[in-house]
Order: structure tokens, then C-alpha cells, then sequence
């Protein structure tokens, strides 16, 4: 029997492995945790079942297989993640692709190889001398060229044309692919990038998506330092950060990313070995991009770049950073404008300058101050001007306390005093804060109902005594015919270990299989290395709880009978319903003892 591709795909990956590509798992059990990557948490919702291949956040409420997880993390559609997942697991897709991913697919094809041929030209073409010098000056390794896919682009209007031309591919493609420019006059394209040192542009995965070409000297005064390929259909400049398909690993492991803000200075610090480092090409992160980058760590350290349209680009960004709630820190440089400029000269002063990073506001703080006389009024209304609005800012309680703490001793004022002054003009300009999304709110039975079942599936020995106390219709309607399943396997399969037990019972429930898997990993968040017997007391309340919600909702209908039989004129009925009433109310009262 063939399976699809689907399910090939699905039993070739590890969920695990794939998932902590992107965030950091934690084992727990047999199975893994994290914090939700899909909403704002502090203590961890978001489980893996390996074995079952699922993932679930009890948080969010979101959950599923390698797929959806994939579609919801990366925004993409079905099709796209399975293209990505079948190039993870080596399995070949059919070809029936919808003609919108056929010509996505065309046009990263097109890229790759216009990659490929700028790169190919540096390394070879007599044309490319001055290129290869300039590389050569920079002190850029041979490894590096070929890392990052460093390239040239000919001095010609139809270089790049006629080289992807005589692969097949179109004027018109060439050109949505961003690496042609039409003729304002008459019809025809020419060759966007001319005489350029090309930096290839990938995306997270290492896929080719655009070009960022830098002028050679020597240049024409008017010559743009830059040019980039312009956003297209496969080229969203706000979701890629360049170097983090380099970076992803590193990030990893070391914790936190390192913002510069040329692709030099990213080249150079990989040649010097701190690899866990992105580029901002000078712009301000867009959010997109921020939230890319904390899949791998919320931490960020980023080197200012010292002239001013760079320093306020930076800010913005750390700005946004500060409402991602991401820790930010500064790298500061002396003696070097950039970190080229500093590993070009001493290598080995980079991984200091980056290990001795300062928090983002005692930079604002030192940076601000060491311009100012504090005996001075005037100083200590700018210095408070200065700072106020950033710690305003702050999303944490303590660190602003902190904060307004070191303002008022360092300029010598009552932090009430700035305190109000916050309060007042209430965190001006900035990005407005993004609500998280509303944890999903079960209602009270359908969790307790939930709970109830959970225990009884990770503690089969509970489902004898459970089997008397536990009213199937306190729970949920969906959840009854799993409690009556799981009566009925226990009966036949008591013996059984409790795993042989689970095994077994998901083998035969059909679709309820994945409800099961979700209710192991509902009770491993809840009660994680319970013992039988603590599991067992919480069943106890929960049952309690459970009957308490059954007899309120008796009590409810009783009450809307007792009307109806009151305005029917129905006294004899009436009466009847009265004294039900009572004897379920002195029921409902034993059990909330
Ligand atoms: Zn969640």
C-alpha cells in the first residue's frame, strides 16, 4: 500500500525536531513543552506529543500536526508548507500545483539561478577584477564569497537578461522577479543591477529572494550607495531578515541576536567566528521581522550605527523590540565607526564588545547624561525630557520602577514627582502595544469534563472506583461516549500496563484517537509526575465540582418549569415541581460541603 505524501512526510519528520527549529522545547514527561509561540505567556501551555505527531496549546487553544503548525508559524498556505516540509523529508510531491505557486515557484527558480550567475561572474569573469580587488581590500575570505553566495553583476544592460533568457525563462519573468527594470520608452527590460557587488538575499529557510547590490568604486557622485530588489511576489521585505538562515542555529545556542547593520559587518563578524548575528540593511525592523527573529530568542543585542539616520532607525526598532517585550542591549564600539571597521583592525575585541553588551537603558541613560550638568535646572528638565518617554515605555512594571529609580537619584528629584510626569503624558508616540489574543475560555464543565478524563486515561487504575462516582452526564455531551469507551476497554483490559492500556485503547477509538492524545497531554500539563493517589484526590474534587455544575443546571431548569407550570395554572403540577426543587437544592448543598 502507498501512503501520500502527506503521511510519508508526516512519519519521516520528527515533530519535535522540526518544531524546535523554531522555538526552544523543553522535555516534559514523554513529551515536550514551550511557551506558546502563537500568544503571549509566561508559564508554558504549549505541548508536543512526538509520538502521535501533535502539538497543543492549552493556552490558546491552538493545535494540530506538523502541517498546521508549520501554515501557522510561517503564514502560510497548505501547499507552501507542504513544498517545505517534503524538501525536509526528501519526498517528492507530485506536480499539480495551483498556477500561483507554479509561478512562485518559477520565479525562485529564476533567483536561484541569477544567483548563481552573479556569483559564478565574480569568481571568474575578467570583467569582475575590480570587484574581486574590492573584496580582496575588505579582507573578505574565499569561504565567506562562497557562504553567502557573493556575487557580480556585469557592467551591462542585458547581463543578467541573457543569462537567465538562455535558461528559459521570460523578459516579463525576469523582470517580476525584480531583476529587470522596463524600458520607460518603447517596450523591453534591462538589467536592474549594473556594476554592482551583489549580497544575495534568502530567506529563513535559504531561499533566494532578492539582491542588495552595493556601488563599486570607483562610483559616479551620484550613484545610490545601494540598491535593493524591490518587493515582489516572492519577496516580502518586511518578513525577511537578511543572514538569518545563516544565523538560526547559532541564535540557538548562544541565546540571543545580534543586530548590525550592514551586510559587511554581518560577513565580517561570521569571519570572525559570532555567527548568531542578523542585518538590519539600515532600515527599522517591521514588526514581522522582530517577531521572525524572537522565534530563535527574545533577546537581541544590537550595535548602534553612529550616524543619525542610522541611530534613528535603530530606535524605532528597539522601540518595536520594547513592545515585543524582547530584551534589548547595546553593543557599544570604541575606536570603530562599524563592526567591519573593528574586526578589520582587531578581530578579537568583537566577541568582547558583544559579551559585554549593556541593557539598552543604561546605555539611554549613560549616553544622555555624560552631555549634561545635573547641578544645572535646565540640564535636569532635558535629562528628564530625554528619558522619561523611553522608561514610559517599558512594558515591565519593575524594570520601570528601577528605572525611575536611578532618574530621580541621578538628577536629584522626588520620583513621585517623575512618576506623575509619566502618567501624565502617558507613553507618547511609539508603536501602540498589540492585545494578545484572548486566551481561548472553555466553559467551566466542558474543562472540568476534560480534566476528568484525562486523569482517567493517564490512571487507568482510577476508572473501577471512578466508574460508580462519576455520572456520565455530568460531562459534556461530546465527552460521553469517550467516558463509556473507556469504561468498556478498562472492563476487557484491566490487566493491561497502564501505556499497553493507552496504546490500545487509541487503537480502537477510531476518531476519538486524537482526543485521547490531547487529553495525555492536557494531564501531563496539569498534573506533570503526579502520583496515582494525588491524581485520584484531584479526581475527587473534580467530580465534586462536576456535580455541583449538574445540579446548578437542574436547579435552573426546574425553576423555568416551575414558571411555565405557575402561568399554565397548573397548581397541582406546580407543587410538585416545588417540592423537586427542594430536594435537589438540599443535594446541591451537601455536595458544595
Ligand atoms: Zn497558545
Amino acid at each position: 500500500m502507498t501512503s501520500s505524501p502527506v503521511e510519508e512526510i508526516k512519519q519521516r519528520l520528527d515533530l519535535v525536531e522540526v518544531i524546535g527549529e523554531y522555538i526552544t522545547l523543553r522535555p516534559a514527561g514523554k513529551y515536550h513543552k514551550a511557551l506558546c509561540p502563537f500568544h503571549h505567556e509566561k508559564t508554558p501551555s504549549f505541548m508536543v506529543d512526538r509520538e502521535n505527531g501533535i502539538w497543543h496549546c492549552f493556552g490558546c487553544a491552538k493545535g494540530g500536526d506538523v502541517f498546521s503548525f508549520v501554515q501557522e508559524l510561517e503564514g502560510m498556505e497548505f501547499v507552501e508548507a507542504l513544498r517545505l516540509l517534503a524538501k525536509k523529508a526528501n519526498v517528492d510531491l507530485p506536480r499539480y500545483d495551483p498556477s500561483l505557486q507554479n509561478q512562485k515557484t518559477r520565479l525562485h527558480e529564476c533567483l536561484a539561478l541569477a544567483a548563481s550567475f552573479y556569483h559564478q561572474t565574480l569568481l571568474k569573469s575578467t570583467e569582475a577584477e575590480a570587484a574581486r580587488q574590492y573584496i580582496k581590500e575588505r579582507r573578505i575570505s574565499d569561504d565567506m564569497v562562497e557562504q553567502f553566495l557573493i556575487g557580480y553583476s556585469p557592467n551591462a544592460w542585458d547581463g543578467a537578461l541573457k543569462a537567465l533568457q538562455g535558461r528559459g525563462y521570460s523578459a516579463e519573468e525576469i523582470y517580476l522577479a525584480g531583476l529587470a527594470i522596463q524600458k520607460e520608452k518603447g517596450a523591453g527590460h534591462y538589467d536592474r543591477f549594473r556594476n554592482r557587488l551583489m549580497f544575495t538575499i534568502r530567506d529563513a529557510h535559504g531561499t533566494v529572494v532578492g539582491f542588495g547590490g552595493r556601488v563599486l568604486p570607483p562610483a559616479p557622485e551620484d550613484a545610490a550607495k545601494y540598491i535593493n530588489s524591490p518587493q515582489s511576489l516572492v519577496y516580502n521585505k518586511s518578513q525577511v531578515v537578511y543572514g538569518l538562515d545563516q544565523a538560526k542555529t547559532a541564535i540557538k545556542e548562544a541565546g540571543f541576536t545580534i543586530v548590525v547593520e550592514g551586510y559587511m559587518d554581518l560577513i565580517a563578524s561570521h569571519q570572525a567566528g559570532v555567527k548568531n548575528v542578523v542585518a538590519s540593511s539600515g532600515t527599522a525592523f517591521t514588526q514581522d521581522q522582530l517577531r521572525l527573529i524572537k522565534r530563535y530568542s527574545p533577546n537581541l543585542r544590537i550595535c548602534f550605527d553612529e550616524d543619525p539616520a542610522g541611530a534613528s532607525a535603530t530606535r524605532r526598532s528597539i522601540d518595536l523590540a520594547l513592545t515585543e517585550a524582547m530584551d534589548v542591549r547595546v553593543i557599544r564600539l570604541s575606536n570603530a565607526k562599524d563592526p567591519d571597521e573593528l574586526i578589520r583592525t582587531k578581530p578579537e575585541s568583537w566577541p568582547q564588545a558583544v559579551a559585554s553588551a549593556v541593557r539598552f537603558m543604561d546605555d539611554a541613560f549613560d549616553r544622555t547624561l555624560v552631555k549634561l550638568d545635573l547641578k544645572q535646572v535646565d540640564d535636569k528638565k532635558r535629562a528628564a525630557a530625554a528619558l522619561l518617554p523611553i522608561i514610559a515605555r517599558l512594558p515591565d512594571g519593575v524594570e520601570q520602577t528601577h528605572y525611575l529609580q536611578k532618574l530621580a537619584e541621578a538628577i536629584r528629584v522626588d520620583e513621585q514627582v517623575l512618576r506623575r510626569q509619566i502618567n501624565r503624558s502617558a507613553a507618547p508616540a511609539g508603536p501602540a502595544v498589540e492585545s494578545t489574543p484572548a486566551e481561548a475560555k472553555l466553559d467551566r464543565r466542558a474543562r472540568l469534563s476534560e480534566q476528568a478524563l484525562s486523569i482517567l486515561i493517564s490512571c487507568p487504575e482510577l476508572i473501577r472506583e471512578a466508574a460508580s462516582k462519576l455520572a456520565a452526564d455530568w460531562l459534556t455531551e461530546s465527552d460521553q461516549a469517550l467516558y463509556k469507551l473507556l469504561r468498556d476497554h478498562y472492563s476487557e483490559n484491566h490487566d493491561s500496563s497502564e501505556a499497553n492500556f493507552q496504546a490500545s485503547l487509541r487503537s480502537m477509538a477510531g476518531p476519538l484517537a486524537e482526543k485521547i492524545s490531547l487529553l495525555l497531554l492536557l494531564a501531563e500539563r496539569e498534573w506533570p509526575e503526579a502520583s496515582a493517589d494525588e491524581l485520584h484526590s484531584e479526581l475527587r474534587s473534580i467530580n465534586r465540582y462536576l456535580e455541583q455544575l449538574s445540579l446548578d443546571q437542574t436547579l435552573a431548569n426546574l425553576k423555568a418549569d416551575i414558571r411555565a407550570a405557575e402561568s399554565a395554572g397548573d397548581s397541582a403540577r406546580t407543587n410538585q415541581l416545588i417540592n423537586h426543587f427542594h430536594e435537589v437544592s438540599k443535594k446541591r448543598q451537601l455536595v458544595s460541603r
